[in-house]
């Protein structure tokens, strides 16, 4: 049963909106949904929008989970947003957000950017959290009704903000997944078991917090450029390269990362001075 009050629109259901949806509606919010593809909106238990005017004419607050902000852009066209909120939860650049942010103002709506650090199952969980950028004030109005999703973390009102971090979290979070696959393929190729790997691979994250932690500090100060160190990082990487090549593993990942070192040698610099340019 919604609570009187409580009400959202949701624009967008691939896995991300439908779960936004299904969320909102677990605690007691009531929901409008539409999608360019309607029969997404089926079975939801959602109010279906007939057209997305009527979708945003619902609810004060327009939550958007979409591919890209062009598919913003080309949901709302040229809707009037006087007196709405649109709260854009899809991934894109912080330059394009910015933009997405100036193109609902135009159309005199109020706009906050969010990176949504959950995959759709674990919304509302433990786990989940949302980047938030954008007018403190708008996002200290809209906070309650943001909060069944997961718990909020709002970075300023650069609009960008949020995409900045959920960027930087991808590329945090990108290369690990491929480094951990690269690492399986090494394992499987060399007729050695994934599970057996497992705990090892498991083992090498307790102490990933610290790292990262002494990692910062060190960054801070240009990272470390101490040639016997990066001689030694350079033949590691290199060897990665070369036990891949070995087994048949494809090694454009392992190059990709040895190159680094090499480049870093080769300029007396640390890897980060290199990565920063
Ligand atoms: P998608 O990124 O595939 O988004 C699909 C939605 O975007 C559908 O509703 C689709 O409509 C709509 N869409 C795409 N292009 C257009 C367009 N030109 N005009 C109108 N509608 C359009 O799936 P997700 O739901 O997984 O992700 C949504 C957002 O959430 C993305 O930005 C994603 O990066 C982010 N996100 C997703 C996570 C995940 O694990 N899924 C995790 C964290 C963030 P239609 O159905 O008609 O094609």
């Amino acid at each position: 049963m919604s609570k009187p009050g409580r009400a959202v629109t949701v624009v967008g259901l691939g896995p991300m909106g439908r779960q936004i949806v299904r969320t909102y509606l677990a605690a007691g919010v009531a929901v409008t949904a539409w999608n360019r593809t309607p029969e997404k909106a089926h079975g939801l238990g959602a109010h279906r929008a007939d057209s997305i005017s009527d979708a945003v004419a619902a609810a004060e607050l327009i939550v958007l989970s979409l591919t890209h902000y062009d598919a913003m852009d080309a949901v709302l066209g040229d809707i009037d947003l006087t007196g709405k909120v649109v709260v854009n939860l899809s991934s894109d650049s912080p330059r394009r957000t910015r933009e997405g942010a100036a193109f609902v103002r135009a159309r005199g709506g109020e706009f906050l950017a969010g990176g949504v650090m959950a995959q759709p199952q674990e919304l509302a969980g433990p786990s989940a959290y949302i980047f938030y950028s954008g007018p403190r004030a708008v996002f200290e109005a809209q906070r309650e009704l943001l909060r069944p999703l997961a718990s909020t973390e709002y970075l300023g009102a650069d609009d960008g903000a949020a995409q900045v971090y959920y960027q930087a979290m991808l590329a945090l979070f990108l290369p690990l997944l491929l480094g951990y696959e690269q690492a399986l393929a090494i394992i499987e190729r060399s007729g050695s078991e994934i599970a057996r790997f497992l705990p090892y691979a498991q083992r090498s994250l307790g102490s990933v917090g610290d790292l990262y932690a002494a990692w910062a500090g060190m960054v801070e100060q240009g990272g470390s450029a101490d040639p016997a160190y990066l001689r030694m990082m350079a033949a590691g990487a290199r060897h990665v390269v070369e036990t891949g090549t070995a087994v048949g593993v494809d090694t454009v990942l392992a190059e990709s990362v040895s190159s680094y070192w090499k480049r870093a040698v080769g300029a007396s610099a640390s890897t980060f001075q290199v990565l920063r340019g």
